[in-house]
């Protein structure tokens, strides 16, 4: 089975598009922060933008030179944190290196942090009261749901231990409800093929081109590929999908899996930054 992020992205969007209609007098803005000029940065970028206009609400980019000082990035932050227009605010990564990422993440007020990197919502959600939650971690679990795939008590191995993917990925797993058994393994891990194989769930967030060969899976293992590797413009992932499809009882593509889903969970996470600061709750479904 190739579990198609796409199609649930675009059924994910109409939900979002549909409860505008809860916001009759606001237009929900994203706005996204792009220092350099990265061209696989300003692909991301220019693709939320493209999906929030998609899903009806408004967008404002901020373009800054690779030379920016931390003290001027800072304000930048600071300005649209205080903007009442804008609702949600993106830091594209990765920031040039003479700037201090995790301090530039803090200037971010939690109700704006669509990308949950924040302490703020780092901390609600290993105190298990999450708020805004990191929008690749949370497109898998979505994946996970749409597909009825069952986690409870199964064994969920995550590749990658980052605190934009891997790391939120295994709290989420591990969360009451989900109830998975949960392994995070990284590039100290011994005998990384045996560890995976055991997964019944694998979710690989590397980035190394097709490190997830058929050795790595079983046959009842569900996989899903977030590492991105582009080479002469092409994008590979983590996992050998040609080899591994045949075998396991499902997998995401890549391109067409956890990518789009990312997107999805952008435009949900700014959906719901315009709740926390308009007090509007969700609506009941
Ligand atoms: P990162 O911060 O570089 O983290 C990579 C992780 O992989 C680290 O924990 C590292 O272990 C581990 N690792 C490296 N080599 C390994 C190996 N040989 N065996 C096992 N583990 C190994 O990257 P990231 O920000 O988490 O992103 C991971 C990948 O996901 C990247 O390719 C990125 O482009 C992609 N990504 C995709 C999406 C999407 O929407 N699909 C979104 C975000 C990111 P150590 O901690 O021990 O160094």
């Amino acid at each position: 089975m190739i579990i198609d992020g796409k199609k649930v992205a675009i059924e994910m969007r109409k939900r979002i598009k549909s409860q505008l209609e809860q916001f009759p007098d606001i237009h929900i803005t994203l706005a996204t922060v792009l220092v350099g000029e990265n061209p696989a940065s300003q692909l991301y970028v220019g693709k939320k933008h493209k999906e929030a206009h998609a899903a009806g609400m408004q967008s404002k980019h901020v373009q800054l030179a690779a030379s920016i000082s931390q003290q001027q990035l800072e304000a930048e932050i600071d300005a649209l944190a205080a903007d009442p227009q804008v609702h949600a605010i993106l830091v594209q990564l990765p920031l040039p290196e003479h700037i201090n990422k995790q301090a530039i993440i803090e200037r971010i007020p939690a109700s704006k942090d669509v990308d949950g990197l924040g302490a703020v919502n780092m901390g609600k959600l290993l105190q298990g009261n999450k708020q805004m939650v990191p929008c690749t971690p949370l497109g898998v679990m979505k994946l996970i749901q749409a597909y009825a795939i069952p986690t409870r008590g199964r064994h969920a191995v995550v590749v990658g231990r980052s605190s934009l993917v891997g790391l939120p990925q295994s709290l989420l797993l591990a969360e009451k409800g989900i109830d998975a058994t949960v392994t995070l393994a990284h590039s100290r891990t011994e005998d990384l093929a045996a560890v995976c194989r055991s997964a019944d769930i694998l979710i690989s967030a590397v980035g190394s081109p097709h490190i997830i060969t058929r050795d790595f899976v079983k046959p009842e293992a569900m996989v899903f590929d977030v590492g991105v590797t582009r080479q002469q413009g092409r994008i590979i992932g983590d996992v050998d999908f040609d080899n591994v499809e045949p075998i396991v009882a499902g997998v995401t593509p890549m391109p067409g899996g956890t990518g789009p889903m990312t997107v999805a969970c952008l435009l949900e996470n700014t959906l719901l930054a315009a709740r926390l600061q308009h007090a509007i709750p969700k609506a009941q479904q």
